[in-house]
């Protein structure tokens, strides 16, 4: 008999765990809430899909299925991921390591899907938002505003709170709830940092090379270098995305959250103190704006030097000894307090979701026979740089294969 298999979502994890169920010999149907399948894809990586990156390694993943990582990576990892698409006719494009369709375009991927599965022949019911999914002795039901329908197996992968205009704004942690899943908090990951202060308004839209650190309760938490952006609001740009999940969890649990920014990053104290004792001796009779000149971008400059008290036309050889400390110490970690991240609207991801302490490691939960779940609505996240999709990719694959074959 002919195996039966609805998949819940037509997001990346949810179009591959279709194909792949199908290619395996199932009988697959995807609901999609939206009027078409693969919103989000679309508006990944800029519109252009930063799909993988060869650079893989468990220690771009957090939560609790960061272990289920090597596993699955092993059976379908980067390297299989490339082949899926060529095979599909993609030409791929490789930067620094970051994998995206040689088009420059992300519907490029989405159509590649579309058409597999409809030589596959799977049947896609948009416009159908499942209400309920409950285990019976006809199998699982599906239920929807339409209709009711039983399957062989049901994969959940509705995503998770993340751009919600997309289609996954949390729906799915219900259905996993009902089924007696537990779900771990859930908060914005991969996105920028409102920060205590009204001084944003005059650096926004400065970009620099930065060190950030993050504290909560006073503990350091994680450290990222690259190009920090400022905003009115703010702190944004990648290594502010790289910790924004880890500060979403620390102002859940109501700690006083910080980040240390390091405008000098590649000088340690003693570096920085050499330099700034030679500009003093040799810069003595200029004005502190002079002085500064040429150190980092000029709107810091005359942050800094406002937060430290100095007006720019003192000359530097008469500013006191505590208020060059003060200065010297700014640049070196400027600490700013966080208040909130940015609204799961405006982050590219969730963390926590579907606790993968209840799924085995073809992603069958552990809880209901004949259900399994793959993406971003089980909880494991990933840094910027293509591992999100990546994740969803391998994860359907292993969730679609195991769905058509486990009886
Ligand atoms: C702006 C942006 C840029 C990004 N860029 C990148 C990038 O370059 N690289 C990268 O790796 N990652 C990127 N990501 C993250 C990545 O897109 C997601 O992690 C990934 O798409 C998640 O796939 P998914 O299939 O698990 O969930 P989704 O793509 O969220 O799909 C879930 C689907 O399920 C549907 N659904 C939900 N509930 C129901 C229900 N009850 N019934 C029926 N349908 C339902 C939704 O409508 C949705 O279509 C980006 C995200 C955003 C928002």
């Amino acid at each position: 008999m002919i195996r039966t298999v609805a998949v819940i979502g037509g997001g990346a994890a949810g179009m591959m765990a279709a194909v792949q169920a199908a290619r395996a010999g199932a009988r697959v149907t995807i609901y999609e809430r939206n009027d078409r399948i693969g919103k989000k894809i679309l508006s990944t990586g800029n519109g252009k899909c930063n799909f993988s990156n060869e650079k893989m390694d468990i220690s771009c993943y957090h939560g609790s299925g960061r272990d289920l990582i090597p596993v699955l990576y092993e059976t379908f990892g980067v390297a299989e991921t490339k082949r899926f698409f060529e095979d599909l006719g993609m030409r791929i494009k490789e930067v620094n390591g970051y994998l995206y369709p040689a088009s420059g375009q992300a519907s490029t991927v989405l159509d590649l899907f579309r058409y597999e599965l409809e030589r596959l022949s799977v049947q896609i019911h948009t416009g159908q938002q499942v209400t309920a999914i409950r285990p019976s002795n006809n199998g699982i039901m599906v239920k929807t505003m339409q209709h009711e329908k039983y399957y062989g197996a049901a994969i959940l992968t509705c995503g998770g709170q993340a751009a919600p205009g997309t289609g996954s704004d949390g729906a799915g942690f219900k259905l996993a709830g009902q089924l007696g899943h537990r779900i771990l908090p859930v908060v914005p990951a991969l996105t920028a940092l409102r920060c205590e202060g009204t001084y944003y308004k005059q650096v926004a839209g400065v970009r620099c090379d930065a060190k950030i650190t993050l504290y909560a309760a006073g503990d350091k938490i994680c450290e990222e270098r690259g190009e920090l952006q400022l905003t009115d609001y703010g702190i944004s740009g990648i290594p502010v995305f790289q910790i924004s999940r880890h500060a979403a969890y620390a102002l859940r649990e109501q700690k006083h959250t910080t980040v240390k920014i390091s405008f000098l990053p590649d000088d340690d104290e003693d570096a920085c103190e050499k330099f700034w004792q030679e500009r003093w001796e040799r810069k003595a009779e200029q004005t502190m704006e002079v002085f500064l000149t040429g150190v980092v971008n000029k709107k810091i400059n005359q942050l800094l030097l406002s937060l430290a008290g100095i007006r720019g036309s003192e000359k530097a050889g008469e500013v006191t000894g505590k208020m060059r400390q003060k200065l010297q110490s700014l640049y070196r970690s400027w600490e700013v307090t966080v208040t909130a991240t940015n609204p799961f609207t405006q982050a590219q991801v969730s963390a926590g979701g579907v606790d993968c302490a209840q799924v085995a490691y073809n992603l069958a939960s552990r809880i209901v026979p004949g259900v399994y779940f793959a993406g971003e609505i089980l909880d494991v996240d990933g840094i910027c740089g293509g591992y999100n999709l990546q994740w969803a990719f391998s994860s359907g694959t292993i969730a679609g294969r195991a769905a058509a074959c486990e009886m």
